[in-house]
């Protein structure tokens, strides 16, 4: 009697171990399958139906805030806006644009909480951030250089490179490390944004701002007190990007590019958005088809 109960309850005892490792397979199953659309971005993209690109709200010609529509508006919300019907017919899926404002400082950080996709933000590729995000091919070529007041005399970044002289700049950009190199005498001021970097350089902080010629051109078209002097004196060419190892978007993010290119997409996007640009030619900007 006992041998059969001791039987019985080894049995049982045999059966509730197995219902448990097979419970724990599938709970196991399940969590590597959300991991797994948590890390990779093109199938998390593709489970939403929606891209969220990180893009700017303070630069003029890029990305700026329109305060009627209360939308991000330029050239690389048009871009993204393409780019994700481009990627939804290269997947065969239903994908809608979103925007999330970033600024320079943020942007990276948010592309690895995953808040965001993918950044369409003036994000010059250097080999640093390379290291911890994936660049798509360049859309964009811009380079640093300096805007002054007018009847300022600066002629070059050469000429702030003097204790008495300040140079402007926004936090998390290439701008701060890349002036040390061309002026390391000047002093360095980094604002949160370009409206307060902007209006730093109004109030007599600084003698000039300093970021990309394109960024520049927008800031200037506002404020015709200011221009742009010394031409570009580094190489900044605009990368969209992903988070790290993801080789699918990134793929399809580039093979949507190419299309765009060569579909005459991107140089009517260009013409739109730089064809009133004074010191700017827009044609320098296309790229041939
Ligand atoms: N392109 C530069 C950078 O990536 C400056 C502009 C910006 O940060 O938005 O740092």
């Amino acid at each position: 009697m006992e041998k059969i109960r001791k039987r019985r309850f080894g049995i049982i005892a045999s059966l509730v171990l197995a219902a448990l490792i097979l419970l724990g397979a599938f709970w196991a199953s399940v969590t590597i399958d959300k991991n797994k659309t948590h890390q990779d971005t093109l199938a998390r993209v593709e489970k939403k139906g929606q891209i969220t690109w990180g893009v700017k709200a303070d630069t003029k010609l890029f990305g700026l805030m329109d305060t009627k529509t209360a939308q991000p508006a330029g050239f690389e919300i048009d871009l993204a806006k393409a780019m994700t019907a481009q990627i939804a017919k290269q997947t065969n899926t239903k994908l809608s644009a979103a925007f999330v404002p970033v600024s320079s400082a943020s942007r990276i950080q948010l592309l690895k909480n995953t808040n965001i996709d993918g950044l369409i933000s003036t994000m010059t590729i250097t080999p640093e951030r390379a290291k911890i995000v994936d660049f798509t091919n360049v859309y964009f070529n811009a380079g640093q250089s300096l805007l002054v007041k007018k009847d300022s005399g600066i002629q070059s970044v050469k000429d702030m490179n003097d204790p008495k002289y300040t140079v402007l700049v926004v936090v998390g950009t290439t701008a701060a490390q890349e002036t040390k190199k061309y002026a390391p005498k000047a002093k360095i001021i980094a604002l949160q944004d370009y409206a307060s970097a902007m209006q730093a350089l109004k109030s007599g902080q600084g003698q000039a701002l300093s970021t990309d010629n394109a960024i520049l051109y927008g800031l200037a078209t506002e404020n015709p007190e200011y221009h742009l002097v010394g031409g570009v004196f580094t190489k900044a060419p605009y990368g969209m990007a992903f988070d790290h190892n993801q080789k699918p978007m990134t793929k399809q993010a580039n093979r949507a590019l190419k299309t765009l290119q060569e579909n005459g997409t991107y140089n009517r996007l260009v013409e739109k958005w730089f064809h009133n640009v004074p010191g700017l030619d827009w044609h320098d900007l296309e790229v041939n088809k």
